[in-house]
């Protein structure tokens, strides 16, 4: 038996035996509609399969790259913050997206982070497979392994396609996670100095997510 341990997920090229992700889209296609047949659909399947390939790209980020590239040794002990980083996900039970913006803050101790990078991480974590906890988690736990500051906060507003096209069909409800670490967790100022921040912009519009 072969053990796959591959994260990136199979491509034809991995396994001649298993059909691509264009085919099994082709043979999907039926159970969707009528008519399959017909012109507008005689090329999707390989559109498709670029575009998941393209959402799940994350899989195959190089995260050690990304981050020691910008790594910067200073003396700065307030809080950086960046605000507002859009992202677009997948959620892993519908693969329906799941979209929003997370807000990534950390108290330096002796190294600070390009903060171009940032929104890479998101990304690299954004386009997999997902729920909106771990992406918040994931992304929260890189910075703090990037430059072991001395805490870590992030806030993640999304709002979910899986529950604003079917199911509950709420078209405004938007889900806040959070990830404390360090800091941000043990200390109440720190935590409240980046809550205010975030929330202020928070309730000045964005998601609408009370
Ligand atoms: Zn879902």
């Amino acid at each position: 038996m072969k053990l796959v341990t591959a994260k990136k997920p199979l491509k034809r090229a991995d396994q001649q035996s298993k059909p691509s992700l264009e085919e099994l889209v082709r043979e999907m296609l039926p159970y969707l509609c009528q008519d399959p047949a017909r012109e507008g659909l005689e090329r999707t399947p390989a559109r498709v399969s670029k575009a998941l390939e393209f959402l799940t790209s994350g899989y195959s980020a190089d995260i050690p790259k990304i981050v020691n590239q910008a790594l910067y040794t200073v003396k700065y002990d307030e809080m950086v913050i960046v605000k507002d980083i859009e992202f677009f996900s997948l959620c892993e039970h519908h693969l329906l997206p799941f979209f929003g913006k997370m807000h990534v803050a950390y108290l330096p101790k002796n190294k600070v982070l390009g903060l171009s990078k940032i929104p890479r991480i998101v990304d690299a974590f954004a386009r997999r497979l997902q729920i909106q906890e771990r992406l918040t988690q994931q992304v929260a736990q890189t910075v703090l392994e990037a430059i072991d500051p001395v805490g870590v906060g992030v806030i993640c507003e999304a709002r979910h396609f899986c529950m604003m096209m079917r199911g509950v069909e709420k078209q405004h409800s938007g889900a806040i996670t959070s990830a404390m670490l360090g800091a941000f967790r043990s200390n109440k100022e720190t935590r409240d100095e980046f809550l205010s921040l975030v929330n202020h912009r928070m309730n000045g519009g964005g998601l609408g997510v009370q």
